[in-house]
């Protein structure tokens, strides 16, 4: 197997600019393949973040396309949307994502083993998209547990015990060493019908390995790897494996703020008022400007902020095919005066509820947001 490669998606959005500018400081001896797969349905400031990173970084960021669009004019969002007949992308049909993002990075990647880094931050309760590609492998430097799921599903199988009690020896002795093996023995059950106790148990055995040494837990995986035909399996050594870092939100933009590149626009609030009460909304996320991930105050930003671009997501809607960006409501019934006041409303009312559970950040008050979506749009 040849020398993996170090590929990094660049979505548009905060947490992949921020993981990019992080290892390319940390990491300077890694050469990092940057890319963005882009929609043509990107807000500007998306566009923007991605020419400030490029000089930041002193590097281009590859712009991924598939070949069937080299040959036309069209934008790639608008291509798929007729060869699709219209039929809009949804939560359930994600259309978009499997042409658009996942197609054009696997034929980057090709056969090629590759380590493609995720910004999935160490606040955040989620394991996100990872390719199913056996060549390509995610790892997540801003967690304290660098590695994905798959991999330590095999390192906890209990058929590979003995073979990972042999490798904690090489890096644990006395107590921590039988607590180790403690944690190892323990059952666990990998019966596909029980995917969320599993989950629960796995993620306990992780959490627990950590606490005795995030480095040589690290490096016990790193050796069982060479038995697997994982990327890193063909690697002498790893620089992320020494990596005790957990970056999180404030870190995240602290990162953008003293790097220079900045945080993009759509994330900063702006106030609303609504009969005599004040409330406020922004973007939470990256992505096409009419992402049917958005919740409805966002599209309620974006009519007010960006009309014209509102304007364009109604044009993609088809009524009579119930073809909406919003399940059950067109975005012409979510503009009347009423339904604004109403999303207005009930977005302040959220606001005021979890405020009293004390998040400052108005990206945790637009509920779920974050968590929905993949990895490659949206991080
Ligand atoms: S941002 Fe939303 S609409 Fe655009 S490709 Fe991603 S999931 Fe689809």
């Amino acid at each position: 197997m040849s020398k993996p490669r170090h590929v990094l998606g660049i979505s548009g959005g905060k947490d992949s600019a921020a993981l990019a500018i992080y290892l390319n400081d940390r990491y300077p001896n890694i050469n990092f393949e940057y890319y963005f797969c882009d929609t043509g349905k990107e807000l500007d400031e998306t566009y923007q973040l991605i020419e400030r990173l490029e000089s930041y970084l002193g590097k281009k960021v590859l712009k991924l396309e598939n070949e069937e669009l080299k040959s036309s004019n069209e934008d790639p969002f608008d291509y798929y949307y007729k060869s699709f007949r219209g039929y809009l992308p949804s939560p359930q049909a994600r259309w978009c994502t499997a042409m658009m993002k996942l197609k054009p990075f696997e034929n980057f990647v090709k056969k090629d083993p590759a380590i493609s880094y995720v910004g999935i931050r160490g606040d955040e309760e989620r394991e996100g998209y990872i390719s199913r590609e056996a060549n390509i492998q995610s790892i997540f430097p801003f967690r304290r547990n660098i590695w994905s799921n798959d991999v330590l599903t095999r390192f906890f199988n209990p058929e590979n015990e003995k073979a990972v009690a042999d490798y904690f020896k090489n890096y644990y002795n006395g107590k921590r060493y039988d607590r180790q093996l403690d944690i190892l023995a323990e059952p666990i059950d990998f019966n596909r019908n029980n995917k969320t106790a599993t989950e629960k148990a796995l993620k306990q055995k992780i959490n627990r390995s950590l606490d005795i040494g995030i480095p040589e837990f690290n490096r016990t995986v790193f050796e069982f790897l060479k038995t697997t035909e994982y990327p890193l399996a063909t690697e002498l050594d790893f620089e992320l494996l020494d990596n005790e870092d957990v970056l999180i939100r404030d870190d995240i933009f602290r990162i953008l703020r003293e790097s220079g590149v900045g945080v993009p626009e759509y994330y900063n609030k702006i106030e609303f008022e609504v009969d005599g009460e004040k409330g406020e909304y922004a973007r939470s996320r990256s992505g096409c400007f009419f992402c049917f991930f958005q919740q409805k105050i966002e599209w309620i930003w974006l009519y007010e902020q960006h009309p014209e671009l509102f304007k364009k997501a109604m044009q993609y809607e088809n009524e009579d095919e119930l073809f909406t960006w919003v399940p059950n409501e067109s975005l012409a019934e979510l503009i009347k005066p009423e339904r604004v006041k109403q999303i207005k409303k009930g977005h302040i009312d959220r606001s005021n509820r979890k405020k009293s559970k004390s998040s400052p950040y108005l990206l945790d008050i637009l509920e779920g947001t974050e968590r929905d979506g993949c990895n490659t749009c949206f991080l």
